[in-house]
């Protein structure tokens, strides 16, 4: 049965993420032929962005733009976000299993009084019937479910759920909603980048990542050189950011971020489930350990038994004269 669709797009310093296309296609399959609305909200003229949903399948847009809105808040979103549901009375909602996702569905499901399916990394049409597959016991094993009785409300994992083609020739309205944003109780007072920002990791199609073998901040640099070369970025396990070696905002795992790449190289990782929680999922797990029998070989399609300081230096090598 066709449904109204309400898809929650999420857009960092004027650029929409790309898990806001991803979400579009999940809400096309729920939709089931019927509509698929965006939502977006920020502060400043949002027309572009609205329409760049559009191009990626959207089938019409609504945005609230809003200066309490130019930073991200529960509090400002959610009354945004919950004055456009209340226009629409939408029978699905989707929206990125992002951190901004992940504070915002809860607390518009338990407005609505209605259940949720987070972190959904695959959505199919069963002969009509919604089923979404989502991960659980740290990735371990795979649950389905379905929603069978009133809001179809679902949250998806970034890089799962391939996005549509852009085309520029689709069209849509794109219409602004005034909303009386007010009672926000969090003051963003500063926002403090630290240096990985930039590169989304649960986003990034190739990681690199470091663990303790690294040994030292100095021993990320030729990472950092392999993710360049494959156009990349850099993680790690929560063994290198305890160390030192790098920021917690890089760590991946039950603790840390869930990424979902195209490509892993975990350098220097033993494989700690806390650490495969995270990343088991990545589509090709390269592993580079000293330890033939390091438990990240479980899960590597690929495995270098070897230094990861002479490794590394020789795939740059080779990488560049492709
Ligand atoms: P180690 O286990 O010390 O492994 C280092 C590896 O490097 C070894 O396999 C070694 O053979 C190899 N090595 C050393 N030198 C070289 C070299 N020159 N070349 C190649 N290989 C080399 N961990 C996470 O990563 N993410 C999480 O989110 C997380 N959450 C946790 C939550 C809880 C509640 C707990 C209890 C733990 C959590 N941990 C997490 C920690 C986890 O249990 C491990 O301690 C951690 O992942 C180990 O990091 P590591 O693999 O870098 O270090």
């Amino acid at each position: 049965m066709s449904k109204k669709v309400v898809v929650i797009g999420e857009a960092r310093e004027g650029s929409l993420r790309n898990v806001t296309f991803e979400a579009i296609a999940a809400g096309k399959i729920i939709s089931d032929g019927g509509e698929v609305i965006g939502v977006l909200c920020g502060s400043g003229d949002l027309q572009e962005s609205g329409k760049e949903m559009v191009y990626y399948g959207a089938d019409r847009v609504v945005t609230v733009s809003h200066d309490e809105l130019q930073t991200y808040t529960a509090d400002g979103y959610s009354q945004a976000v919950s004055a456009v549901i209340e226009d629409e009375d939408p029978e699905g909602i989707v929206m990125g299993h992002t951190s901004i996702g992940k504070e915002l569905t809860p607390k518009l499901a338990s407005k609505l009084e209605t259940g949720l399916i987070s972190d959904a990394t695959e959505v199919v049409n069963e002969g009509g019937n919604i089923v979404f597959t989502r991960p659980i016991y740290s990735g371990k094993a795979f649950e389905k479910k379905e929603i069978t009785d009133g809001l179809v409300f679902a949250t998806i994992r970034p890089n799962n759920i391939p996005p549509l083609n852009r085309d520029d020739s689709l069209s849509g309205e794109v219409t602004a909603k005034e909303v009386e944003v007010k009672g926000i109780r969090t003051i963003i007072k500063e926002l403090i980048r630290k240096s990985s920002e930039g590169v989304d990791l649960s986003e990034a199609k190739v990681i690199v990542a470091g663990g303790r073998g690294v040994k030292s901040s100095e021993g990320f640099e030729p990472l950092e050189e392999l993710a360049d070369v494959l156009g990349g970025t850099v993680g790690a396990s929560r063994g290198a950011c305890d160390a030192g070696y790098c920021d917690y905002s890089l760590q991946i795992g039950q603790t840390g971020k869930v990424v979902t790449p195209d490509l892993y190289i975990a350098c220097g990782i033993s494989g700690a489930i806390q650490h495969l929680a995270g990343m088991s999922n990545s589509k090709v797990i390269v592993a580079i350990n000293k330890d033939p029998e390091a438990n990240i070989f479980n899960v590597a399609d690929y495995g270098i038994v070897g230094d990861l300081f002479d490794v590394v230096p020789k795939l740059i090598e080779e990488l560049k004269e492709l």
